[in-house]
């Protein structure tokens, strides 16, 4: 992937008392100016940290902080109680005050982990986001959910806390691998669904290798609005956050199905793939040849071998059900989501009928 300069884009978010997202490339080596806080903690993983602490941690040293960094390893299972109490004893010993800063270098389970530390420690610090996958840049960076995960589940602990800011280097997608890079797209191209359909032509070929800074910065800028509009307008997800959903009932249920292994960007398109087939029934506009070619753009994992019967208890379990009746985000059309309240079981059952027989 080449790395060129590109312009810098600032989205707003007016959750909490308001802060950007700022979209650029080489943004990490200007964070002095962005932590006004002296004494700071940065919270990396052991792939992130080698690749760009050093260029983080230099920009704020020169500024003048005081810079202490904490790395847990790579993946899920740090986003639990144990990590987090090792993490908090060590930022009250390296002697942070209420003064201080909490800041997330990777990707969304160090962005909620170290945001549910800065929530939690001395009651609240201050916290910035320096997203480095796809998927934080996009979405978990933006909105202010933090938290962990516990052996009954997933985010059943955490905090809402908003960020003092927001940076996205798109430039530290150099070194996320293809595979994590077409996971996060699945969700770029979500918020193309439910609210801007110029997203949806990110999807073409080897994006990963070939974009250039200035689409990669345009295509995540542009993404960030999406959910920067749609949390600024709702920011405990009662209303219009719910559209973020689409295409995440089925996709928590064959999750669960499959005990975890099925990956979320895959789980979540054929989740869409799913609605796309409700939808069609019910003679709204047919997007399914263009969920199709997403799916065969992304080769997810297969299906787990789960029968619609076994899958209904995750879908009942699901958040967003309402008093017994399973609700799924559908779109009318392009860039119009609604919430479908009235999806019958054998409505639900044929279409998972559909959706198996399309990705056999
Ligand atoms: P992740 O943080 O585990 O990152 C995926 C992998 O990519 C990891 O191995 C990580 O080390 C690596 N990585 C990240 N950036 C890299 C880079 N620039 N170069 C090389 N390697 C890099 O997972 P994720 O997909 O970023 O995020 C998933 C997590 O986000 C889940 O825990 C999910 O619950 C959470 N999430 C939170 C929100 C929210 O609103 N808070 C929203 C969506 C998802």
């Amino acid at each position: 992937m080449s790395v060129h300069t590109s312009p810098v884009r600032r989205v707003p978010v007016t959750a909490g008392s308001g802060y950007d997202v700022t979209v650029g490339s080489g943004l990490l080596a200007a964070a002095g100016a962005v932590v006004v806080e002296h004494d700071v903690v940065v919270i990396t993983d052991g792939h992130v940290g080698p690749a760009h602490a050093p260029v983080l941690v230099a920009a704020l040293e020169a500024a003048g902080k005081r810079v202490t960094t904490l790395t847990v390893t790579p993946g899920e299972a740090s986003k639990s109680l144990a990590t987090w109490g090792e993490l908090i004893g060590r930022v009250a010993r390296s002697g942070l005050g209420r003064d201080g800063a909490v800041v997330a270098l990777g990707g969304g389970v160090v962005g909620d982990l170290a945001g549910f530390l800065a929530a939690s420690y001395l009651r609240g610090v201050a916290f910035y986001q320096y997203p480095t996958s796809l998927l934080a840049m996009v979405d978990a960076s933006v909105g202010g959910k933090t938290g962990l995960d516990l052996a009954e589940g997933k985010n059943l602990v955490g905090a809402f806390w908003q960020p003092r800011a927001v940076v996205t280097d798109v430039a530290t997608l150099t070194t996320l691998s293809a595979h994590e890079f077409k996971q996060g797209t699945v969700e770029l191209v979500k918020h193309g669904y439910i609210r801007d359909p110029s997203l949806l032509s990110v999807v073409d070929g080897d994006w990963h290798a070939s974009a250039d800074v200035e689409r990669l910065g345009d295509a995540v800028a542009r993404s960030v609005a999406v959910k920067a509009a749609v949390v600024s307008a709702d920011e405990r997800e009662s209303g219009e956050r719910m559209f973020l959903n689409f295409g995440h009932t089925l996709a928590h249920a064959l999750e669960a199905a499959s005990g975890m292994a099925l990956q979320h960007g895959d789980a979540v398109a054929y989740g869409m793939l799913y609605a796309g087939l409700l939808a069609r029934r019910r003679g709204h506009a047919d997007l399914v040849p263009d969920l199709l070619a997403l799916i065969d753009w992304l080769a997810p994992q297969a299906l787990p071998d789960a029968s619609f019967d076994d899958l209904i208890p995750f879908i009942a379990r699901d958040k967003k059900v309402a008093r017994g009746a399973a609700r799924f985000v559908l779109l009318r059309s392009l860039g119009e989501p609604y919430l479908a309240l009235d999806v019958g079981a054998e409505e639900q059952r044929s279409a998972f009928a559909s959706l198996k027989e399309l990705v056999a």
